[in-house]
């Protein structure tokens, strides 16, 4: 039974209540939907890379939401409350940073900025404070901790990994969610629709950039950055 439908994944109940399987759709959206495609293949690209990157999570000691790849196109996982924020981490400037605040792109940021947006499409994502957060009744103050932690220890991994592949991490966005017991769990997916990655030492985008800015395939990119992450299994 379909429960929700995004705007690129398909969230299903199974027969047991523990477990939801997510299906990745072949499609691609920026600017909050203003601009949407469907792109054959995009799906299981997207699944394949996150399925993989989730169990790098666990393998690194992230609790997550993730149970297992069940096909191309799907995973199982645990059911959560997602919590409307999305949470960001800025190695460096690049992308709404520029555009909002002037750094340059490119500008390192050490140690790596933490950002909480809310996730309203009505409000368009805004950039929320922690007080935001807490007068919003969206995280407490220990949560709020917490999600910071996760999401620089999530960034540690990835900057690992993808150093092992030969990219650089610029920045990225994740999303955590309550389980039963109300423990917080890495939630949704990690690829390169969701974060901002760099060949070392080129201007080369393993990422939506490309989409967002019209420079290449995305469909050729996302399988280059999937096939690279064989430096890592
Ligand atoms: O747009 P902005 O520069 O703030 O994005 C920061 C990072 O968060 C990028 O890696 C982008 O791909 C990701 N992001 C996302 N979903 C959004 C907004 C940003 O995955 N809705």
């Amino acid at each position: 039974m379909l429960l929700y439908e995004g705007k690129a994944k398909k969230v299903f109940k199974t027969e047991d209540p523990e477990v939801l399987r997510i299906e990745y759709k072949d499609e691609v959206t920026a600017g909050n939907g203003v601009r949407h495609d469907f792109m054959e293949g995009k799906g299981r690209l997207n699944n394949l890379i996150s399925s993989d990157i989730f169990k790098y999570m666990e393998k690194n000691g992230v609790k997550s939401h993730f149970i297992e790849r069940v096909s191309d196109t799907e995973q199982t996982v645990k059911p959560v409350a997602i919590i409307p924020l999305e949470v960001t981490v800025r190695n460096r400037a690049a992308g709404s940073i520029v555009k909002r605040l002037g750094f340059e792109k490119g500008a390192e940021f050490t140690p790596p900025l933490v950002e909480f947006y809310y996730k309203k499409d009505a409000l368009n994502d805004p950039i929320l404070t922690d007080g935001h957060v807490l007068e919003l009744g969206l995280a407490t103050g220990a949560e709020i901790g917490e999600l910071k932690a996760a999401a620089l220890k999530v960034n540690d991994i990835l900057i690992r990994m993808m150093d092992m592949m030969g990219m650089e991490l610029a920045d990225f966005k994740i999303e955590f969610g309550r389980d039963n017991a109300g423990d917080i769990l890495l939630a949704d997916e990690i690829s390169p629709d969701t974060c901002r990655i760099w060949g070392a030492g080129t201007n080369e985008n393993f990422d939506k950039d490309v989409y967002r800015e019209n420079t290449g395939s995305l469909i050729d990119t996302y399988t280059k950055f999937y096939e690279k992450m064989e430096a890592v299994k």
